[in-house]
């Protein structure tokens, strides 16, 4: 058996920023990875828009800097629209902050944190490898590899997404709730400057966003129900170039498409206990939200901050897989998770009500919203994650 003193199970962006974030301690960590990500030739069709908390995380972990800047758009402003004349926008500007986030390609991340990984004098990469069965003991967890190795560690991390193989060998019970829609992804080049404002629609077909790229590209994702998703999927390029335009208002003119378009299945998954004696999730393995707010991610890489913090600050004589100590980061993060998880839950169903008095009473809330600038500012300092 191979000792550790931590194995984290998937190396996506919240794996490897919790292992690239661990990189001056003296933990022996072991990161076991199946599929090690790579650069796509085009753009990448999965695209973030990472808040200014987690771009600080990611600057002090030293992975932001390597970055190509070229390929990140900053948002200078956000106009949300309702599916009637409600309409709220924020500016960063006004916000008094440089910008509300940044959006670029979610390979472009995982590429840099999976290069610094693997230059870490203290990890060890098992890639491309998979589980076969994990074991608790008193003092370790000890993982068995498909391919024969065994590893032991006092700490058991599952980084391994939204069916997390971790969480169900662990026995952690994780609550679905399928809402029937998909998240239909696609990149496209603009007719029109985008001056770098994302754009959101609540129509009643669904939530559209606009998010900018650099130059006169944007990426997409309109959140709709199945049947709508799959016929937007079976369209012609031109054809679903011209829908989504529509869909826009034609803010940005026509739309040219450069990635074909993609669909995800999406769903509310809520994880009642994200940790155990020598267990502890964090990204999608310990939650998953609607992406209307775009804040999957973030929350992932919010987790990997804070877990790597308390194993920074734990002392020596501290077991780090204890059930005690690991509550504490549990606790630090269920707040906000069930909070995002809450109130994205709660925006998808406002507006996906066909209730009558529903549709004036959400687009009223949306322009009142934008007139009280007290709550639209503690609004936007939600989303960039000051608080
Ligand atoms: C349509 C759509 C749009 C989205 N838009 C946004 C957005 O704008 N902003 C945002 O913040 N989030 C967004 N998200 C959510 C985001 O994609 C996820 O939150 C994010 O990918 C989770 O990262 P992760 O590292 O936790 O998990 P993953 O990215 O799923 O990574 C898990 C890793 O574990 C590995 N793995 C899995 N099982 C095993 C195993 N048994 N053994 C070894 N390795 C394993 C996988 O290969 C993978 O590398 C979006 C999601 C969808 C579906």
């Amino acid at each position: 058996m191979q000792h550790f003193d931590l194995i984290i199970v998937g190396g996506g962006l919240a794996g490897a920023s919790l292992a690239v974030a661990l990189r001056e301690t003296r933990l022996r960590i072991a990161l076991v990875e199946a599929n090690p990500p790579r650069r796509p030739d085009a753009w990448d069709a999965r695209i973030y828009a990472i808040s200014p908390a987690n771009i600080e995380f990611l600057e002090r972990i030293g992975a932001w800097k390597h970055l190509d800047a070229s390929r990140i758009a900053p948002i200078r402003a956000m106009e949300v629209y309702g599916d009637g004349s409600g309409h709220l926008g924020f500016s960063a500007y006004d916000s008094g902050v440089p910008n509300l986030g940044c959006v670029l390609e979610s390979s472009l991340m995982a590429c840099e944190l999976w290069e610094s990984a693997k230059r870490q004098s203290n990890l060890t990469l098992f890639s491309p490898a998979v589980p076969a069965s994990l074991e608790f003991r008193h003092d370790a967890a000890v993982l068995h590899l498909k391919d024969g190795v065994t590893l032991g560690a006092r700490l058991v991390v599952g980084a391994d997404g939204r069916d997390s193989w971790v969480r169900e060998a662990a026995g952690l019970k994780a609550w679905n709730t399928h809402y029937g829609d998909k998240g239909v992804v696609a990149n496209f080049a603009t007719e029109k400057a985008h001056h770098n404002v994302a754009f959101q629609w609540f129509r009643g077909d669904g939530i559209l966003a606009y998010l900018p790229l650099p130059g006169n590209r944007i990426s997409i994702v309109w959140s709709t129900p199945d049947c709508h998703a799959d016929q937007l999927l079976s369209l012609s390029a031109g054809d679903f170039c011209e829908r989504v335009a529509e869909a826009g208002q034609r803010r940005l003119g026509a739309l040219e498409l450069l990635t074909p378009p993609a669909a995800f299945s999406l769903r509310l998954m809520r994880v009642p206990q994200t940790v155990a004696p020598r267990l502890a999730l964090v990204g999608d393995a310990a939650h998953g939200i609607h992406p209307l707010s775009g804040h999957g991610i973030n929350l992932g890489f919010q987790d990997a901050m804070e877990l790597a913090r308390r194993l920074v600050e734990a002392q020596a004589w501290q077991d780090i897989g204890d059930e005690r100590f690991l509550q504490r980061y549990q606790r630090a993060r269920r707040e906000e998770t069930v909070l995002m998880q809450t109130t994205t839950d709660a925006l998808k169903r406002l507006f996906a009500s066909q209730v009558t008095g529903v549709g004036m009473l959400r687009n009223f809330g949306l322009s009142v919203t934008n007139r009280l600038p007290y709550v639209k500012n503690s609004l936007v300092r939600y989303a960039l994650g000051a608080f």
